[in-house]
Order: structure tokens, then sequence, then C-alpha cells
């Protein structure tokens, strides 16, 4: 049965999942849901035997169903290739009784890779179905992992440009390396003064910009986003939340239909609206852990229904969780609003004049399966060295504040349920702050030296994504004011 998607803001109704994957955002400024969640109707001993591309046609065909078995095949098949340093493409590796879920296997060691290696294939299959002749031009903003995962995945595609946006001191050295070292001649990096938010609603306001996207039309280009807003990528992040759990049913970890809980380190809440996706389709999950960072908007949101984004803005050593509004969570607001686009709107309309709002009682009914608490800057640390000292198993700064929070519900609840934890970066990418969790002493060695350490300590070898960036001419070098964005775009497409 064909799935089709409107906007949450209910200006949209009736779109395809390609129309859906090329507009990115619906007009109304709204986020593209599907009309209703498929059921994953698929016995769990099938999809136990499965690959993770296998798995991924299963989950995916039952989301973009005007995708022909070919077009959605070939998307897989040219995403979930040798970018990634494993064949199991998102492994499990159990440490203190933890199922870390290692999503950080791709072009650039975080989990952004997940979905924005498939998303160029979907978006330009997505142009063809629909006769786009104009040339899509990605506009995106970043905390550091999205911007260089995107520009792999779009680098050199064509018929696609992609120009990036990040905060000038709000992503780590490695991020920024990373990022102005990137190949293709159609990708462009741009630094902005400012924070992760400024760049994101800089990059939504041009979005907004009706006069901005008719001058594009004349001149052949259309906007279309990467950001974690683009069904095209949310749903391809359903998939490993299905694979994770039939490994654990065919390592005999689990038995089939027994329930597990997952965790995950969230910013924008594109990744946990995934498991709750997966929920909604009939995974076995009981709790969503939301673990927040000293930006805990989502942990204050979760326990009262009160969402307050006026608040100090806090840097940390997990800056991919450095985010005040969580865009995805609009999408959950339309789902426990009972899918209305009025109470929906209500809300955003709220944030957007005075940065906070409330949910009414039935909403907040609707949360009983989210728990959400926050991890900050000393607990993350020593979660990396408790957990090294115990295991030898080192894991990123992302993923040890939701090891934390995890730590603190099991404490709180006594809920021993099986855990999965979505480990979203390589310990490669944020070497410093890891190795000072684990020693000060390292401090003093350079970015580099740092990484050879790493690997002797933790048994693993360095990163092909690293070992590329250490000799990389830098290629990018531009840096404005927030306010200048929607110039320095027009001067990048000579329009
Ligand atoms: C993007 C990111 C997150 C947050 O994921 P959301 O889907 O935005 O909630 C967490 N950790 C890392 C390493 C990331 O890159």
């Amino acid at each position: 049965m064909e799935i089709l998607y409107k906007s949450t803001r209910g200006g949209e109704n009736g779109v395809t999942a390609s129309q859906a994957i090329l507009k990115g955002l619906a007009q109304d400024g709204g986020l593209f849901v599907p009309d209703r969640i498929p059921a994953l109707d698929i016995p769990m001993e099938t999809l136990a035997q499965m690959s993770y591309q296998e798995v991924a046609y299963e989950v995916m065909s039952r989301f973009f169903t005007d995708f022909t078995e070919e077009e959605l095949k070939d998307c897989i098949a040219r995403a979930y290739d040798e970018k990634f340093d494993t064949e199991e493409i998102a492994p499990l590796t159990k440490a203190e009784g933890i199922y870390f879920l290692e999503l950080f296997h791709g072009a650039t060691i975080a989990f952004k890779d997940m979905a924005l290696s498939i998303l160029p294939h979907l978006l330009t299959t997505a142009a063809r179905k629909n006769n786009a002749k104009n040339e899509i031009v990605i506009l995106t903003a970043t905390s550091g992992d999205t911007g260089k995962a995107a520009m792999a995945g779009f680098a050199d595609v064509p018929g696609t440009r992609i120009i990036v946006f990040y905060p000038k001191d709000g992503v780590s050295p490695v991020q920024e390396k990373q990022m102005v070292t990137q190949k293709g001649e159609n990708t462009h990096v741009v630094a902005i003064h400012g924070n992760f938010d400024d760049a994101q609603t800089g990059v939504k306001n041009i979005f907004n910009d009706k006069a901005f996207a008719g001058e594009l039309a004349a001149s052949g280009f259309q906007f279309s986003s990467a950001n974690s807003i683009n069904i095209g990528r949310l749903i391809p992040q359903v998939v490993y939340y299905v694979y994770a759990y039939a490994s654990l049913v065919k390592n005999g970890e689990i038995k089939d239909g027994e329930k597990v809980n997952v965790t995950v380190p969230t910013g924008n809440f594109g990744n946990i609206l995934a498991a709750f996706y997966a929920k909604q389709m009939g995974l076995s999950i009981g709790k969503l852990i939301c673990a927040s960072n000293e930006n805990k908007v989502l942990v204050d949101f979760f326990r009262t229904g009160v969402y307050d984004r006026n608040r100090e803005f806090i840097l940390t050593s997990s800056p991919s969780m450095d985010i005040l509004i969580s865009s995805n969570l609009e999408r959950l607001l339309y789902w426990i609003a009972g899918q209305s686009p009025e109470k929906t709107r209500a809300c955003m309309e709220q944030l957007q004049k005075s940065g906070t709002y409330e949910i009414d009682e039935a909403m907040k009914e609707q949360l009983k399966d989210f728990y959400g608490d926050y991890a900050d800057e000393a607990e993350t640390a020593e979660t990396i060295a408790s957990l090294y000292q115990d295991t030898g198993y080192v894991i990123d700064t992302h993923t040890a504040v939701a090891a934390s929070v995890y730590n603190k519900y099991r404490k709180e609840s006594g809920d021993t349920t099986p855990v999965i934890l979505a480990s979203t970066a390589s310990p490669y990418k944020f070497t410093r702050s890891v190795l000072h969790a684990i020693d000060s002493a390292y401090d003093s060695l350079g970015d580099f030296e740092q990484m050879d350490v790493l690997s002797q300590i933790s048994n693993t070898e360095i990163p092909r994504a690293i070992e590329e960036i250490r000799t990389a001419p830098v290629r990018h070098q531009t840096v404005c004011e927030a306010d200048e964005m929607p110039e320095i775009v027009k001067k990048i497409l000579g329009i």
C-alpha cells in the first residue's frame, strides 16, 4: 500500500516519498512525515539471516513506496559498500553488559554516514523520477559531523552541488580539518561567526525565502536539504535498529520478541526518532533513553513538558550534541498530538516567538516510553575512563554521554532489560577529549601523536578517514557573519 507524506504543519498533503526527499522541507516550514508508520511485517527469523543491505531494503521499501525495487536496491548497493570498513556495516560490541551499536564505520567515522551515504542516491533517483531538470543545491548547517559526511556523500555526484556552513569555533580541530580539506569540484565549505543554531537558522531562512527560490530557479538551481529534517535521512536510520535487534536474535543474545531498551546520545533528535519509528513499526523496543550533554533542553522537556531554548548555549566535549533547537522533535510532537497540524503549528509558532512552548496533558501522556537525562563534562570523562579501565574498550565523548545516562537510568530504575546503545562516533574523531579523560598526561601530545597513542592503548587500527587528512591540503577558507549567508550562497552559485 502506498505511503504518502504530509507536512507536520498541515500545508502539504499527498506528497510521494520521492517528492518529499526532493523538497527536503515542506513549503509551510513543516517537516514531511509518513501518513502512517508501516508494519515490519516480516518474521524476525528471516531478518536475522539477512545482510545489512537486505534489511535496509526491507525497511526502506516499506516507507519509500514509489521507488521501484531496482531503484532502491541500486541506491542501497551504492551506499553501503567498501566505504565502510566492515561488511557488517553496523556491528555490535558488548562491554559491561551494554550492546554498543557502532555506527561509525563509514567514510567520516561518525553515524551521519549511515544516512548520508545513501541520501545523494535517493535524491538523484528522486530527481530523475520527477523529471526535475534543475541542478540540486544542497545547503547544510553542521555542528561538525553532518557537513563532512554530507560532502563525502555528494562529492562529484553529477547534477548536485553542496554548500556547508559550520560555526567557526564550535567544532573540533579534527572535524574542521576534515571539512576544509574536502575534495570534489561541487563542494563548498563556509565558516560562520556564531554557533550551530545561528547556522541552522540561517539555512532555514534561506529555504523559506520564496524570492530567493525564484531567483535560483531562474538560474537553473533548486535547493534541497541534507540536514536530518530530510525524510530521506531519517528512514535509513530506522534500518540499523532493526538490523541490531535481528543480530542479537541471531547470536542468541535475546529471544525473538524480547524487549530491548535503546539509548541514544541526542542533539537534533533524528537518531532517537528513528528508533521511535522502529518501535512504531513493531520492533520490540521498551524504553527510549534520550541522553543529552549540558545543553539539556530535551531532559527538561521530557520531565516537565516545557520546551525552553532560552538558556545559555554551552560548548562541551560532545559538540555534535551542542544544540538548543532539536528540529526533529517537531515530528514527535506531531505524532503525540495525534497527527494534529494545528497543535504542532501552535507549538512551533510559540517557539519562534518566545523560544518556549508547553505541550498539553494528552501529549505528555504519550511520552511515557521516553526517559531523558544528561551527563556533565566530568561524568562523561569518568565514563570513558572507567569503561576503558574495566574492559579496554574506548568510546568517544558522545557515546560516553549516552553510557553515563544509561548507567544512571539503570541504577535509578532497576530496569535490567538488555540495552542497545547508539555509538555515534569513533574515538579517533575526538581523540583529544578521549585521551584527556583516560590520562591527562597525554594532553601535551600533538593531534596525530595522540592518534598513535589511541591506536596502541585501544588495540585498534587508525581509521582510513584519519590517515587521509594527515597530509591533505586545505581547499576551503571562506569565513562570514551569519547574516551574510544568503549573499555567500549567491556568490558561490554565480547568481
Ligand atoms: C549528529 C550526532 C549526534 C546527534 O544525533 P541527532 O540525530 O542529531 O540527535 C550524536 N553524536 C554524534 C557523534 C553526531 O554526529
